[in-house]
């Protein structure tokens, strides 16, 4: 375990502007002055008493901390140091200054699918490299796939957000019911043991999306698309495939299998055709295929705005939110994945659903 550094972290670093927010607080560019270089500090609220309903638990933190230690990799987010105050931990990241991956191609006029592949394999190869030290992230989505630096020719993708990610011990059977439900998989709905093979499920949708403009299993509720992803009810529209490979289909119908086993690995996936194409016809295949750009930019807006419709949802709500803390007793497997968070983001369910609903 990393050490938890009890100086100031201002003693060492200057706060500059928001990267970003999350549920537990903000992430900060900082400014390291001994090295002059800028990172990104994560600040997460730690809960002062096991009662209190803002701020995560530090066992919470310990664990995303202990999982960042594990991973040095170039597809993901490096962890630098800790500190730590009675109320706050501070985590100082890599800066990753390039944004979200879907932002980047949403400014594009057109892309064809071996270069979106380009940037698939490396997030294959940051999974593939979890996925072996028995790492699994659970919360595989566009906001977590970010950029290093947009500028590049060539930019680097890094995966970011390990708050809800798991380290498997040998033998362990671990359930959580915590995720997003346009890209969560079946058996963590249905609170089924865990593995690995539910990131690949989010890979599918991931795909899926960032081909089409469509999210395979969006309701018109969250219950809707939680229902949908339990029936593995989806298909290629035609319209929105209209420029899409074959391959490229076959790649996501291996992964949107509702049988974990089944699913493709990260590993398998990199030797899949589409992303290795092995004859001439599969190459030529490949770059005559495009990405629904349309459609994509639209479903890139229309994120962005829920995004940060439920941002002020949430602020609002954690302003107003004073309650004495009450576990719910319902076991229904749908209601409990709609907690979505809830073992990080310690609000009522009644809250979390009424905001989705809302920005739904
Ligand atoms: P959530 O509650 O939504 O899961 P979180 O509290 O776990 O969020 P992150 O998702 O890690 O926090 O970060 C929140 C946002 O801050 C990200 O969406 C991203 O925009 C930005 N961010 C996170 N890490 C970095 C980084 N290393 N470099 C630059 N920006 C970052």
């Amino acid at each position: 375990m990393a050490l938890f550094k009890p100086e100031n972290v201002e003693d060492f670093y200057e706060i500059e502007e928001v990267l970003g927010s999350g549920h537990f607080g903000q992430v900060r560019k900082v400014y390291e002055r001994t090295s002059r270089t800028h990172w990104a500090g994560k600040f997460l609220k730690i809960r002062k008493t096991a009662c209190s309903r803002l701020g995560l638990d530090r066992t919470s933190v310990e664990r995303e901390v202990e999982i960042l230690q594990i991973l040095h990799h170039p597809n993901i987010v490096a962890l630098k140091d800790v500190f730590e105050s009675r109320s706050e931990v501070v985590l100082i990241l890599e800066l990753v200054s390039g944004g979200e991956l879907f932002d980047f191609i949403a400014e594009k006029e057109n892309l064809l699918e071996c270069e979106a592949i380009e940037f698939l394999k490396q997030i294959l190869e940051g999974l593939k490299f979890m996925h072996k030290n028995n790492i699994a992230h659970f919360d595989l989505k566009p906001e977590n796939i970010m950029l290093s630096d947009k500028g590049s020719p060539h930019p680097n993708i890094k995966l970011i957000d390990f708050g809800l990610a798991h380290h498997f011990c040998q033998g362990e059977e671990y359930r959580s019911t915590s995720g997003t439900p346009q890209y969560i998989a079946p058996e963590m709905i249905s609170n089924e043991p865990l593995s690995t093979a539910a990131d690949m499920w989010s890979i599918g949708v991931i795909t899926y999306i960032l081909l089409s403009g469509l999210s395979p299993f969006q309701g018109e509720t969250d219950e809707e698309t939680l229902k949908n992803v339990i029936a593995t009810d989806y298909q290629f529209n035609k319209h929105y495939f209209s420029m899409t490979s074959s391959m490229a289909k076959d790649f996501i119908m291996k992964l949107l299998i509702k049988n974990p086993n089944e699913r493709m690995t990260a590993e398998e996936c990199l030797v899949h055709p589409w992303i290795k194409p092995i004859t001439r016809i599969q190459v030529d295949k490949r770059s005559r295929s495009s990405i629904n750009m349309r459609s994509f930019k639209k479903f890139n807006a229309k994120r962005k705005w829920k995004m940060s419709y439920n941002m002020v949802l949430m602020c609002n709500r954690l302003v107003s939110l004073r309650l004495p803390c009450k576990s719910s007793s319902n076991p229904d497997p749908l209601q409990q994945a709609q907690r979505r968070k809830l073992s990080r983001k310690w609000l009522p369910v009644h809250q979390l659903v009424h905001i989705n609903r809302v920005a739904n």
